[in-house]
């Protein structure tokens, strides 16, 4: 029999989460429901912050912090180039300017050098907001990017859309990513291949209570009941969004998240064997590096393949490890490329972006895998790059 084929990464859905889902579709309110309330109060407490405001996805949530935030047109926000299109695009949906950041060759991840060089291409214009990644789970250097922000006179959005469960060390103590220690907010998306899955979805969480309450208003319209007003009364004061995250994905998340801690330790073991699978592949493939002090809920599985030295091209490389039942995929092209980025601010020379892309390739890596996985995949990888 066929082995089964191993995506790059896909959701753990379980009876009780199937459960979850079929006593919200019983119930009354679909939509703004008492499970919302309730996923939010979870989550916030999964990852220490004061407050947590769902909504319908990891893109909306960006958005909405840039409105909430009142990042404007004439602003400028700094944004790494490695990552998905949404951490760029939010900044244009409110009409403020990116300048991106070069990244580490070998982490894929924003360093503090890598700020330092985008807020001086920035300058003398203002930068309003400065959005880290923490690419693949890996937790990057938040005090120092915090601290450089800080001295910019620009606030920090974290997209924590891969890092939840990740964790940075801070001497003894781990604070985990989303607490708000060092930025204004932090966005987590839930779509299928994330640590934890609604189909859609997204949360944002601050230390902030004002925020939070504009993120709400935000969410929903800009709409408001005063205390005490007619009942069918409501006001707006600016336009919103229908960005709302609905009751019965409330319940699903809810049920996703109690599995966290197990979630993490699974994709934890697994990249802890990949780690020492690839090992006789070196210097010809290499894992990831991962920044000091990260402790990560690995969301992907990135090795570095020196496709040229090897003489195969990364096309031929996926498409070989496809016909043994093994996916693939490419994290991230960097988004100063992209046509519309291009035609906007011309070509820009990132090297840390473009030598991590030219080489990274992500392997299977989900809860549902087994230990057993780990040694198929990277058999099957060492035999397609004749290693
Ligand atoms: C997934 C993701 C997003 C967007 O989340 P969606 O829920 O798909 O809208 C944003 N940023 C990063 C880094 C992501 O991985």
């Amino acid at each position: 029999m066929a082995e089964p084929f191993l995506p790059y990464g896909r959701q753990t859905i379980e009876d009780d989460d199937i459960a979850a889902v079929a006593a919200a579709l019983r119930d009354d309110l679909l939509t703004t429901g008492p499970r919302v309330e309730a996923f939010e109060a979870a989550f916030a407490e999964a990852v220490g912050a004061e407050h947590a405001v769902a909504c319908a996805n990891g893109t909306a949530a960006l958005h909405l912090t840039m409105l909430a935030l009142g990042v404007r047109e004439g602003d400028v926000c700094v944004v790494p180039s490695t990552t998905f299109l949404a951490t760029a695009n939010c900044v244009r949906y409110v009409g403020a300017e990116v300048v991106f950041a070069d990244v580490d060759p070998d982490s894929g991840l924003m360093r503090p050098q890598d700020l330092s060089r985008a807020l001086d291409q920035a300058a003398p214009r203002q930068v309003t907001a400065v959005l880290p990644v923490h690419l693949r789970g890996e937790v990057l250097d938040l005090p120092a990017i915090a601290a450089l922000a800080d001295s910019a006179g620009a606030v920090v959005v974290e997209d924590a859309c891969h890092a939840l469960g990740s964790r940075l060390l801070q001497g003894n103590a781990e604070v985990p990513v989303g607490s708000g220690r060092w930025s204004s907010a932090s966005t987590f998306s839930f779509h299928p291949v994330k640590t934890i899955a609604t189909g859609e979805g997204g949360m944002i969480t601050t230390p902030d209570a004002g925020l939070a309450e504009r993120l709400r208003r935000l969410r929903s319209h800009g709409m408001v009941r005063p205390p005490g007003a007619d009942p069918w009364w409501y006001e707006m004061a600016e336009p919103g969004f229908n960005y709302r995250l609905p009751d019965l994905l409330c319940a699903l998340g809810h049920s996703q998240l109690a599995k966290l801690p197990r979630f993490s330790a699974a994709r934890q073991a697994l990249a802890a064997r990949y780690l020492e699978a690839l090992t006789p592949l070196a210097p010809a493939v290499r894992p990831a590096a991962s920044p000091e002090g990260s402790v990560a809920t690995p969301h992907l599985m990135c090795v570095l393949i020196d496709f040229a030295a090897l003489g195969r091209s990364r096309r031929q490389v996926m498409e070989a490890l496809k016909d043994r039942g093994i996916g693939s995929q490419v994290h991230y092209i960097p988004v100063h490329t992209q046509p519309y980025y291009r035609a906007r601010y011309g070509e820009l020379d990132l090297p840390g972006a473009q030598a991590w892309y030219d080489r990274t390739l992500s392997l299977p890596l989900y809860p549902g895998m087994d230990l057993a996985d780990v040694g198929r995949v990277v058999a099957a990888l060492g035999e397609v790059l004749g290693l």
